[in-house]
Parts: C-alpha cells; structure tokens; sequence
C-alpha cells in the first residue's frame, strides 16, 4: 500500500505542481480545493494518473478526512487582489481551516506541512530577511487578512506542537513563479505576461523601484518535499530565490522584452501597504535542508513566457 498524502488548495498554482511530484514520487494523493482561487485545469495531467482523488470542499467547514501519513496544508487565496477581495474566507481559512488540518492530522498521525509567506514580515526593516525576525505587518491594513491570517496559522502550529505534540513543519514561501499561474490572479508576473502578449500597457505600480525575489515553481516544490522530511523542531523555514530578486521595473522591462517589445511600461498608484523589498535570508534553508533554488530568473521567466504565450494563443482562437 501505498502512503497517502492529502493536499488541501490541490487546485491551486503551487498545490497542484505539488500534486504532481508527490504521484511521481509514490504518493496517493487525496486533492481538496474550493476552487475559488483554484482551477481544475492544473489537476488535468493529475487527473489521468493513478492514486488521485479530487474533492472539492471548502476546509472552512467540518470535513470528514481519510487517515493520511502526511497533510500539505496550502489552502489560501494568496495574491493580493484575490485575498483582499475577500478578507473575511482569508482569515477564516487559515484559522478554522488549520485548526481542522491540526487536529486530523493529531487524530491519526500524521505530519503537517502548513504554507506560511514572506508576508508575515510585512514591510520589512531588516533585508534580507531571517526567520528570526520578527515583521512589521499593520495588523488592520489591507494586507492584514493575509499577513495575519498567515502568523495565527504560525501560532496555532507552534500551540497544537507544544501542547498536543502535532509534527508540523513551517514552509515562509517568498514570491514563485511559473507555469499554471493563473492569467487573472493580480500578481505582478502573471499581469505582466498576459499585458505583454497581448501588447497592452504593462502596469508598473508606483516606482516600480520595490524589489521582491522571484523563485521558479520547481524550486520552491523541492523545498517543500525536502522541509516535509527535516527533523521536527526546525521552527518556519524560508523558502525563495534570494538570487531572483529584482525591482518591479526591472521586470518589467524584462517581460516587455520576452514578450515582443510592443507594450509600453505605464506607472499606476502603488497599492497600500506594500512592502518596499523582500529579499530570504537563505542560511537555515541550506543549512537544514541542503537546498538552493538552480533556475536562474533568465531561464524562469522564459519558460513562463511560454506558458503564457500558449495561453494568449487559446483565449486568442
Ligand atoms: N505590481 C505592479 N503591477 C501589477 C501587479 C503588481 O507593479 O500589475 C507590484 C506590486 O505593487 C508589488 C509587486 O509588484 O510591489 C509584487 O506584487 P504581487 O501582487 O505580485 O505580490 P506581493 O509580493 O505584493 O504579494
């Protein structure tokens, strides 16, 4: 028999390059989504392998869950239009959402890995930025339902560790991009790429001088499966590309580029809150799980731009 693995936000961008390596690697994968930021479409090769099962359920409710060897909790909306569009269910799925995952995964044995963000260092004052620090989030702004919502996913792992011995483990996820993105999720890249095939104007928000530090979608997957398997008290682990960071202008010159050089670079008001840089502190990462992202942001982008150009061509027909 194999070991099962449930995956929660299945659907969503990382959730199902996630799906997909666990089959590879002898999972049988249980997937639930809402599908309110997540689309099947990303389940579709998942869907024709053996092992997988789909539900769809919101984690908000009281589920009933099969027993599982391990627990990938990424259920979220996780870009800044998507939560902000709905700060209440961000809020909500992350507190009673982890609280189900907790106490299943305490019931029957098995060991959690929760996605927690970059966000939970808000607009940070320390760069880069160490799991030891501490944020600086404004806990009533915009951002607050997911920057919040993130530390009291933090917090409640670090209680139902302490108090009820669940084996958790803390992936602080940074900006990742690739293929699968979804053309409307607001993120800078995915806005960038669907501006540029289509040869609208590419909306540089503010400056454009904020930086953040993009890592491929591969990367961040093997970070993930190595964090699952670290010992248990390792605490939040960073995962990001600090070799990828770049200021929002320099990608957007860069996209523009790939994309055929027919957009203008428009600058719109920046978005409130919005952290000036982001940059991972990397040294426990390698140092616990011996990892480093190996796809330079050049070969990244690349590969992305395919997959949006693939995307313009099919909405385009
Ligand atoms: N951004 C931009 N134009 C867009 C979307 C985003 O200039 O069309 C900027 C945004 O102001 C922020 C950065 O890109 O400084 C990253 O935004 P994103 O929403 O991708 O993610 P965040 O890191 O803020 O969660």
């Amino acid at each position: 028999m194999k070991p099962r693995a449930i995956v929660t936000g299945a659907a969503g961008f990382l959730g199902s390059h996630l799906v997909d390596r666990l089959l590879t690697d002898g999972w049988m994968v249980l997937g639930i989504d809402n599908l309110s930021s997540g689309r099947l479409e990303n389940l579709a090769l998942a869907r024709e392998r053996q092992g997988f099962q789909f539900r769809r359920a919101d984690l908000r409710r009281k589920l009933r869950l099969p027993p599982a060897t391990a627990i990938f909790h990424l259920a979220s909306p996780a870009s800044p239009p998507r939560y902000e569009a709905d700060p209440i269910g961000t809020l909500e799925v992350n507190a009673f959402g982890t609280a189900q995952v907790l106490a299943h995964a305490v019931s029957c044995g098995a060991r959690v890995l929760v996605s927690s963000t970059s966000e939970v260092y808000g607009d940070p004052q320390v760069h880069p930025q160490p799991e030891s620090y501490w944020g600086h989030v404004n806990p009533i702004g915009v951002r607050s339902c997911y920057d919040e919502g993130k530390r009291f996913l933090e917090a409640l792992c670090a209680a139902w560790q302490r108090q009820r011995g669940a084996d958790v483990r803390i992936a602080r996820i940074f900006n990742t991009y690739g293929p699968r993105m979804a053309p409307d999720d607001g993120r800078v890249v995915s806005n960038f790429f669907v501006q540029g095939w289509r040869g609208a104007p590419i909306t540089v928000q503010g400056t454009g001088r904020q930086s953040r530090s993009f890592c491929y979608v591969d990367d961040l997957i093997e970070g993930l499966v190595r964090l699952y398997a670290a010992p248990p008290d390792t605490g939040p682990v960073n995962l990001g590309n600090p070799r990828g960071e770049a200021t929002v202008l320099q990608l957007a010159t860069r996209i523009r580029r790939l994309t055929g050089d027919r957009s203008p670079i428009v600058f719109v008001p920046r978005a409130a809150d919005d952290p000036e840089r982001r940059r991972p502190d990397l040294r426990k990462a390698r140092r616990i799980l011996d990892w480093e992202p190996k796809v330079p942001l050049a070969t990244g982008l690349s590969r992305t731009s395919e997959y949006f150009h693939r995307l313009a061509d099919r909405r385009g027909r």
